[in-house]
């Protein structure tokens, strides 16, 4: 009898499931879990809502499967957890899909070598990107770290049968089981380690054709609902990305297989350069002499900057968790350049409220509008967030939506000029870069 640990974690569905397949298919039992990692936690607030994502998530994975709920929830260190599922199960094979964060890198580095020493045979599968690690690189072995060339590797090494291959891990559940007695902390409920449910549900994600036909024409509008909002279901692996680029690909226009390409190519930055999640990419970009005016940063976070289309999109991600992309590249500007507060504020505010928060996304983008990272946007283009209204919000629909109030007499007068703060910031970024 061969007998196999499934280890849920950025994966959280049965279809599709490139390890939680192997696993499957290569063993008659299988035990799957999730393990909720202290950790991770205490950086949470109790309620906070991506946790009650996943909850939810395994909760109706389990309901799929009532009434063996297979999937067991543990609360503790993953290292020693493990220890403990595989000391009470000699033998058996311990299966996970990759994750590319350091802190992940780190404890799967440790979980494999507890494997190694205690004789389970450990496997590691690709699932979350298409392309991982070294995969799409320069002739001479070296990352990309400019998107129009790395989007064209991608897509020329990109060979449909080969990394679109199916995975129909859904047609052997059968074969899970649940832990019947093991030493591990076991929890049924967020309250049995602290936590409880949150008010906030992740936006309605929306994959028909149309809206992928549609996508290039309608994607920079905020008035318009013309984005999949699928990045929350990307992070936590319940949709899958092959299915995902599958439907993308047959769109007629190549737009939104190219965002799902830029996804990509934060995660392979994240992964040849990990020190960028603290660290500007250039680093001579660690030399601007931010501000970092903590009552201004208050007042951009709770979307009072007087500025209506960055107040609206603040007021969105704190009543949502969800910014469209338009608005979300324009708060970053305007907090670094208007404001020269520290893009690190700015991305740690956004990890904190972002359901579709993803750390090499997050960082990337971040460094992408504060001109220190990747491929970034230069430093002396600093958007205008009076223009940018008439470009992409002209009925001031999105505006009226999020604040209502931009027209009274008792709305927030601008924090900074924006002429006064643009020739600040250029002189500040001047200065910082002077070789
Ligand atoms: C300052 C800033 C911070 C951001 N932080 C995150 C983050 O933490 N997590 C995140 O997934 N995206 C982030 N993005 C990228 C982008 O804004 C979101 O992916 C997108 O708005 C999510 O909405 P959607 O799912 O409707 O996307 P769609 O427009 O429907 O795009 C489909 C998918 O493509 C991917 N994608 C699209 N644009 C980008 C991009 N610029 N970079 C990387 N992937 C992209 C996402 O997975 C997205 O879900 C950030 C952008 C900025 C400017």
């Amino acid at each position: 009898m061969k007998k196999a640990l499934f280890w849920f974690r950025r994966d959280l569905r049965f279809e599709d499931n490139h390890a939680l397949y192997k696993a499957l298919i290569e063993n008659d039992e299988v035990y799957p879990f999730f393990i909720f990692d202290p950790s991770i936690l205490e950086e949470l607030p109790s309620d906070d809502h991506r946790l009650t994502f996943i909850f939810d998530t395994l909760e109706q994975l389990n309901g799929q499967l009532a009434p063996e709920l297979p999937i067991s929830y543990f609360f503790g260190d993953p290292k020693t957890v493990i220890e403990q599922l595989l000391g009470a199960s000699s033998g058996a094979s311990l299966y996970l899909n990759a994750d590319y964060e350091p802190y992940a890198r780190t404890r799967d580095k440790h979980i494999y070598d507890l494997c190694q020493q205690t004789n389970h045979p450990f496997f590691r599968l690709k699932d979350h990107v298409i392309f991982e690690q070294n995969e799409v690189v320069k002739d001479d072995g070296q990352p990309y770290v400019v998107f129009t060339p790395y989007k064209k590797r991608w897509l020329s090494e990109f060979d449909r049968p080969k990394h679109l291959p199916n995975y129909p891990s859904e047609q052997y559940l059968f074969k899970l089981k649940r832990f019947s007695k093991v030493t591990a902390e076991a929890v049924n409920k967020l309250e049995d380690f602290g936590k409880h449910r949150a008010s906030l549900s992740a936006p309605k994600f929306n994959l028909d054709s149309e809206r992928i036909e549609n996508y290039e024409a309608t994607r920079n509008f905020m008035e318009v609902d013309g984005t999949t909002k699928l990045g929350t279901y990307l992070r936590f692996g319940t949709q899958s990305t092959r299915q995902v680029v599958a439907k993308a690909l047959e769109a007629k226009n190549s737009t939104y297989l190219s965002e799902l390409i830029w996804r990509e190519f934060f995660q392979q930055i994240l992964w040849h350069f990990p020190k960028t999640v603290s660290q500007s990419f250039k680093p001579q970009y660690d030399r601007i002499k931010w501000r970092n005016n903590s009552t201004e940063f208050e007042r951009w976070c709770e979307g009072t900057t007087g500025y209506a289309l960055v107040d609206a999109g603040m007021r969105e991600l704190n009543q949502t968790g969800y910014m469209h992309n338009r608005v979300r590249m324009l708060t970053a500007s305007f907090l670094c350049k208007h404001l020269l507060i520290d893009w690190r504020w700015g991305e740690a505010y956004f990890a904190k409220k972002l359901f579709d928060y993803e750390l090499a996304s997050n960082v990337g983008n971040w460094q992408w509008a504060a001109g220190s990272g990747v491929d970034a946007a230069p430093y002396f283009r600093i958007f205008n967030p009076t223009t940018q209204i008439q470009k992409f919000d002209k009925n001031l629909t999105y505006i009226k939506q999020w604040v209502p109030d931009f027209q009274e007499f008792s709305y927030a007068s601008p924090i900074v000029d924006h002429k006064e703060a643009r020739e600040r910031c250029l002189s500040t970024y001047n200065q910082a870069l002077k070789p």
